[in-house]
């Protein structure tokens, strides 16, 4: 998709950070994070969301969630998280790209999601 974002970073014409990557997927710090440490997860291959995706790729997008944010867990030290997915608009996407949030919570960190 030529005027996606996120197609845009996977292929390398816009940087990113990188903290994992794999044949199906990537996973980056987010530019404008929620919070310390906010991750996404964005499968290589092109859907817009959770209408389009293919349901397997989704369910090894999650098994691999499940995976990065133990680590994160381990690393940042942080105890709870908010995992979120938005679909359509009115949903609060931006990025019609299928991507989930991993966003790290701290004690009286107050943010709202
Ligand atoms: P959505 O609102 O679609 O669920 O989430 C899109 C996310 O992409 C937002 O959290 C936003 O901060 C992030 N984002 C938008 N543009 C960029 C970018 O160029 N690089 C990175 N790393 N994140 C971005
Ligand atoms: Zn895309």
């Amino acid at each position: 998709m030529s005027d996606c974002i996120f197609c845009k970073i996977l292929n390398g014409d816009i940087p990113s950070a990188t903290i994992y990557e794999d044949e199906e997927f990537k996973a980056i710090l987010d530019r404008f994070p929620a919070n310390e440490g906010h991750v996404l997860i964005l499968p290589k291959e092109h859907s817009a969301n959770i209408f389009e995706i293919d349901p397997q790729l989704a369910g090894r997008l999650f098994t691999l969630a499940t995976k990065i944010a133990r680590e994160m867990k381990r690393i940042l030290g942080f105890e709870h998280m908010n995992v979120m997915q938005n679909n359509g608009t009115v949903a609060g996407q931006t990025v019609y790209h299928f991507h989930l949030h991993l966003i790290p919570r701290y004690e009286n960190d107050s943010i709202t999601i």
